[in-house]
């Protein structure tokens, strides 16, 4: 490579680092903005009303499984009562009857026993489950007000960080002019080449420092270092992928 050639090709190098430059400014602005006090809060808000949301779904299917079981016992106890109040009026039939056995009415007798204490069971299981909807309504409802709360700040909130976003609008759109002139004077293979490894890289180009990659500290081969002073395109760090720059 020729002394011109190779002045053009620190000239190419240097292009590319300024726009990158030019894009860590402007990151920093965007970074700036996601990271106000109301922007955190926000979207700690945000977090917040997703758990709620997801409690009030889960305490409404819950209530509704418990409905659904008390209307199956109460169905149950109703059936149970009935076949009670029949075996209550045989028993009384029964007793009426002369012909009838000692041991007619001892079966009877039993029948109507294990009835009462099916009815009570029954009853007491209603019980609980009442306690338990009583209970999950009241969750539902304190969730339902909180994530209403919580609903109001984050909408406040969303118009406080917009109006923050809008005032630096300006800045923003400032750095993005001087990105698209910075642009036009990168060398399109290069400038490509650059957006790739960004994929990969926020800061895609590392300055060599002491014969590391300033990226990931690697040390680089003498090999490598000459290659960076003599090409005319990019060299990338065989550790971590980044371009290197400068020539020490
Ligand atoms: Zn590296």
């Amino acid at each position: 490579m020729c002394a011109f050639e190779e002045g053009n090709a620190v000239r190419k190098m240097e292009a590319l680092w300024a726009y990158q430059e030019a894009e860590v400014a402007k990151n920093a602005v965007e970074n700036e903005i996601r990271t106000t006090p109301a922007r955190l809060q926000l979207n700690k808000l945000h977090k917040q009303l997703k758990n709620q949301q997801a409690v009030i779904a889960k305490l409404s299917e819950d209530i509704e499984a418990y409905e659904q079981q008390l209307t199956k016992l109460t169905d149950q106890v109703s059936k149970l009562e009935a076949r009670l109040q029949v075996e209550s009026a045989e028993l009384d039939t029964i007793k009426q009857d002369e012909e009838s056995t000692a041991e007619e009415m001892t079966e009877l007798k039993g029948d109507i026993e294990r009835l009462n204490r099916e009815i009570s069971q029954g009853v007491r299981e209603a019980k609980t489950l009442l306690g338990e909807i009583d209970k999950a309504s009241e969750e539902y409802q304190t969730t339902a007000r909180a994530a209403n709360k919580a609903k109001k700040e984050y909408d406040t909130l969303r118009v406080q960080c917009e109006e923050e976003r809008v005032a630096r609008q300006g800045e923003l759109d400032r750095h993005d002019e001087k990105l698209a002139s910075l642009s036009k004077t990168v060398d399109p293979a290069l400038l490509e080449r650059y957006n790739q490894v960004k994929q990969h890289h926020v800061v895609p180009i590392a300055k060599i420092v002491n014969s590391k990659c300033g990226g990931c500290n690697m040390s680089l081969p003498m090999v490598m270092l000459k290659k960076i002073a003599t090409t005319d395109g990019i060299v990338e760090c065989e550790n971590c992928g980044r371009i290197l720059y400068g020539n020490e």
